[in-house]
Formats: C-alpha cells, sequence, structure tokens
C-alpha cells in the first residue's frame, strides 16, 4: 500500500521578537515551475540574525527601526548563508538535478521592478530575501523562487562557501564600490572581525593598498599584522586622527567602515582625501551630524552597501577559488545548537563564524 501522507519537514522558527527559535514540523514545500526544493546541508550565523531576532536597529538619538515596518512577519525562519543539495525540482527546471550541490543566492528581490531586472535584487523595495522576509536556512529544507539564485561551488568547503552568501558578498560588494584603485592611494578598514578580515584578505588578493586597519581591539590588528597590512590603528588613541592622517599623507582615497558607529564614520569622514570615498557596511548603529558644505568643497562620497547582487556573488566565488582566498576561521555546529549559536554571537565570544550543520 502506498503511503499519501505529504511529506513532512522541520525549521526552526522565529514567533516573535527576542524569543528563542522553535523547531516547527510543517508539510515540505512542491517546488513548481522554475522552483528549486534545496535539502539544507550547512547554514551560516550572522550579526543580522540576531538584529532580526530583536526586530530593531539603532538609528541613534534614542531612535531605533522596526523591522515589521521592513516586510518581516513572525513566523520566519531565519538563516541567509544556505548551501545545500537539490532535493527535487519544478518541471521548468533544466540547469540542476537532484543531488547537485549548490550555494543559495538569498537575496531574492520581486523579480519584477526595474532593479530586479537589471540584477539588483538586493536593492528591491519589495524583498524577498531567504531568512528575513522569506523561509531561511536553519531548516531541513528552504524553497527557492528560481534555479537562477543557485550558484555551483564545486570543490570548495561547504562550509566556508556558505559564509560567502552574506559574509563574503557584502565585502566583495563593498570593496567593488572602490574600485578601480590608484595605484599610491591609501585605504582604511574599519573594524577587523570577520567582514574587516575578509577586506583585508580581499584587497590583498587584488593589489589594492597601502592598507591601514582600524580596530580597538589589540588581538584583531595582531590579526590584520598577520594578513600583511601597511599599518595599524587603534581608533580610541586620543591621537587616532592624526596617527591616521599620518598614515594617509593626503592620500587617503577609501575607507571602508565594517563598523558603522558615529566614531568610525566621523573618523574615516574625516580622514579622506578630496574627491574620497566613504564605504558603509556595518550595521552598530547611531547617527551622522556633518557641516553640509564640507561635501561640496571635499567632493566626498558616502556611501551604504547592502550584501551582493547574484552577479557579485558569482564573481566572488571565482575569484576566491582563483586567488586561493585563506578562509575565516569557521565553527561547525549542529543546527538543533542554532539558539545557543545565536546567544554566542550576541555575547561576542565566537571567532570568526559558526556555520550550522544538518546531520
Ligand atoms: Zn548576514
Ligand atoms: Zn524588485
Amino acid at each position: 500500500m502506498q503511503d499519501f501522507a505529504p511529506a513532512r519537514t522541520t525549521s526552526w522558527r522565529l514567533n516573535a521578537s527576542c524569543e528563542a527559535l522553535v523547531a516547527t514540523d510543517e508539510p515540505r514545500p512542491v517546488p513548481k515551475g522554475r522552483e528549486v526544493l534545496m535539502r539544507v546541508s550547512h547554514c551560516g550565523v550572522c550579526h543580522s540574525d540576531i538584529h532580526i531576532r530583536e526586530g530593531k536597529y539603532n538609528l541613534g538619538g534614542g531612535k531605533t527601526l522596526d523591522l515589521s515596518q521592513r516586510g518581516l512577519k513572525m513566523p520566519l525562519t531565519l538563516g541567509h548563508e544556505i548551501i545545500g543539495t537539490v532535493d527535487s525540482v519544478g518541471p521548468d527546471v533544466t540547469t540542476v538535478k537532484p543531488g547537485d550541490r549548490r550555494l543559495l543566492h538569498t537575496w531574492i528581490g520581486c523579480g519584477e521592478c526595474p532593479l530586479c531586472k537589471s540584477g539588483d535584487e538586493n536593492l528591491c523595495a519589495a524583498p524577498q530575501f531567504l531568512g528575513v522576509q522569506a523561509r531561511g536556512g536553519f531548516a531541513d529544507h528552504v524553497l527557492v523562487r528560481d534555479e537562477e539564485f543557485l550558484v555551483n561551488v564545486d570543490g570548495m568547503d561547504p562550509a566556508v562557501a556558505a559564509t560567502y552568501a552574506c559574509s563574503g558578498v557584502t565585502v566583495f560588494s563593498a570593496v567593488n564600490k572602490i574600485r578601480p584603485h590608484r595605484e599610491g592611494e591609501k585605504i582604511a578598514v574599519f573594524g577587523c572581525g570577520g567582514l574587516g578580515q575578509t577586506a583585508l584578505q580581499l584587497l590583498k588578493a587584488l593589489g589594492m593598498g597601502p592598507v591601514i586597519a582600524v580596530d580597538p581591539s589589540p588581538e584583531k590588528r595582531r590579526q590584520a599584522e598577520a594578513i600583511g597590512v601597511a599599518a595599524t590603528l587603534d581608533p580610541n588613541a586620543p591621537d587616532a586622527a592624526q596617527q591616521l592622517a599620518a598614515f594617509a599623507g593626503g592620500r587617503l582615497a577609501s575607507a571602508l567602515d565594517f563598523v558603522g558607529s558615529e566614531d568610525t564614520a566621523m573618523l574615516a569622514i574625516n580622514g579622506l582625501r578630496k574627491g574620497g570615498t566613504l564605504v558603509l557596511v556595518g550595521l552598530f548603529g547611531g547617527e551622522l551630524r556633518y557641516p553640509l558644505p564640507f561635501f561640496p568643497m571635499r567632493a566626498i562620497t558616502v556611501r551604504g552597501s547592502y550584501v551582493g547582487s547574484l552577479k557579485e556573488l558569482k564573481e566572488f566565488v571565482a575569484l576566491a577559488k582563483q586567488v586561493k582566498l585563506p578562509p575565516i576561521p569557521i565553527e561547525k555546529r549542529p543546527m538543533s545548537a542554532v539558539n545557543e549559536a545565536l546567544h554566542d554571537l550576541e555575547e561576542g565570544k565566537v571567532a570568526g563564524r559558526i556555520v550550522l550543520e544538518n546531520a
């Protein structure tokens, strides 16, 4: 006798802000059209998962951004650094088959607006990001809208490749915004945690610099030195601005800020040469107060960078293979330890990245 009961799947759900995620059993989706159902093997845990669980960002001046205004609806399955194998495919899928391992581009938009149609789905005003608005990868399975969002990472360590979907492509997209690099010009990198260290490796691989690495932690400055930067700086030193100016010698063309605090942004902006660019990536929070006439007089650019596009993810995967980009330290844990992982990340107890694995 055949069993016609629909197949089931488990996902770790957030039912209300600030609560623990709860393992929830539900029917397993059946892919239609160009959809692909992936069996998740690994999913990275990101700082934004903590913000999403809290449901807010700090905007400075006592104000916060409530993420429910950004399309977040509970219950929600978090997790946006997903790698897995194809479980089943819709009838119109032509490029993958069950069993194929793929990395997921999770920054999916509406697919209809001008930004989505030109490949900038990560900037869509109606995002369907996996693990943010749509069901994510802290789960056994995840449904992807279109096979085009699957990236081939054959030959790569899946736990490392998973992190490329968010932390990797975020760094790559930020570095792209300060290219092309002019010889003899200098770059400052603020924040030398996971993202900052990946940026230092990438700048080195691309031959960009000299670079100054800025971080209050002596340990992280030592790690930056080990990667091979020209100088390091403690931003809390009383003469930090003067030290930065001495390094720059009037040639600080770009700054990448992976912290995004009032202090880092101001130190960076004040240190730039005329025509220089600050790329803000970090979401620490706060607000910027800066005299408007200085923007035209110094012709500086302050721009934000948010994750990256599918094209950038593919370029980054190819580059990481080509230059053998050293991986950030990865700590593997079972998927069932997701709540402890979020807790440890929040407490700052994680060096590098936690990647959750399904058994
Ligand atoms: Zn992330
Ligand atoms: Zn769109």
